[in-house]
């Protein structure tokens, strides 16, 4: 799905603070490509994220999303566009510590109107012979696949990954990449990936910088690089 952003403010005020985490920030997406955005701590990466995923608001501008305003969505039709289109993926897994994999994956799929099949999604991740081990039982990189495959289940639109590997070492983290790959090219998925690491930017279609709540470059990749 593709997605436009034109001049999307987002000011949060913690105190006497007032932090513009968010300054007219616009892009534009096209469908089944990769994006990769890049910029300091604290220059609003996450914040776009979250407005563009709909898990939170912004004050001013435009998203359009398959040709679909986020403008003025009530709460519960935000939750549907999220459910209905959105994948995460965060830096800390986030699973379920007493469930097991295939159960962990199964809450993605319950949130689901159109899942995919379970055991194909599973050998997709490359954890299938793994799934009734537990969180603790696994590698970080096994842990973030089997996150993905919690969000991928889904068969999101759009997958949003938050510095996906920003908790694992180099080799993994690159399999991890290779992953986000494969699923863009299988399942055509549109997939935003926040990373301080610059190499990644070589295996995007296009490449986002931000700094200090604006976008302040964009290019594109004419040949993509896999992630070695
Ligand atoms: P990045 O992802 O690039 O590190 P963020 O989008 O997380 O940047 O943050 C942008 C700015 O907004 C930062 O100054 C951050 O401290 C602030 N910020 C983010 N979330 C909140 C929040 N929930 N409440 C207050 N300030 C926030
Ligand atoms: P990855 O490259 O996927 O992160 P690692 O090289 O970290 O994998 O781990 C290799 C193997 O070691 C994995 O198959 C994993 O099952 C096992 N392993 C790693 N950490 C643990 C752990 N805490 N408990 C049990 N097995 C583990």
């Amino acid at each position: 799905m593709a997605i436009f952003a034109e001049k999307v403010t987002k000011t949060y005020q913690s105190g006497e603070v007032t932090v513009k985490a968010l300054r007219e920030a616009s892009l534009t997406v096209p469908d089944k490509k990769i994006v990769t955005i890049l910029g300091p701590s604290g220059s609003g990466k996450s914040t776009l994220l979250n407005v563009i995923g709909g898990i939170d608001r912004y004050d001013e501008g435009q998203i359009v999303v398959d040709g679909r305003t986020l403008d003025g969505l009530k709460d519960k039709q935000l939750t549907e566009y999220r459910r209905k289109n959105i994948g995460f993926i965060f830096q800390q897994y986030n699973l379920i510590p007493t469930l097991t994999v295939e159960e962990n994956v199964e809450v993605g799929r319950e949130l689901s109107s159109n899942p995919l099949p379970m055991e194909d999604t599973l050998k997709k991740v490359g954890m299938l012979d793994k799934k009734d081990k537990f969180p603790f039982q696994l590698s970080g990189g096994e842990q973030q696949r089997v996150a993905i495959a919690r969000a991928l289940i889904k068969n999101p639109n759009i997958l949003l990954c938050d510095e996906p590997t920003g908790a694992l070492d180099e080799d993994t983290g690159k399999n991890i990449l290779k992953l986000l790959k494969y699923v863009n090219e299988t399942y055509g998925t549109t997939v935003l990936i926040i990373t301080h690491n610059q190499g990644i930017g070589e295996m995007a279609h296009q490449v986002i910088r931000m700094s200090s709540g604006e976008i302040v470059e964009t290019y594109e990749n004419e040949t993509l690089v896999d992630p070695e």
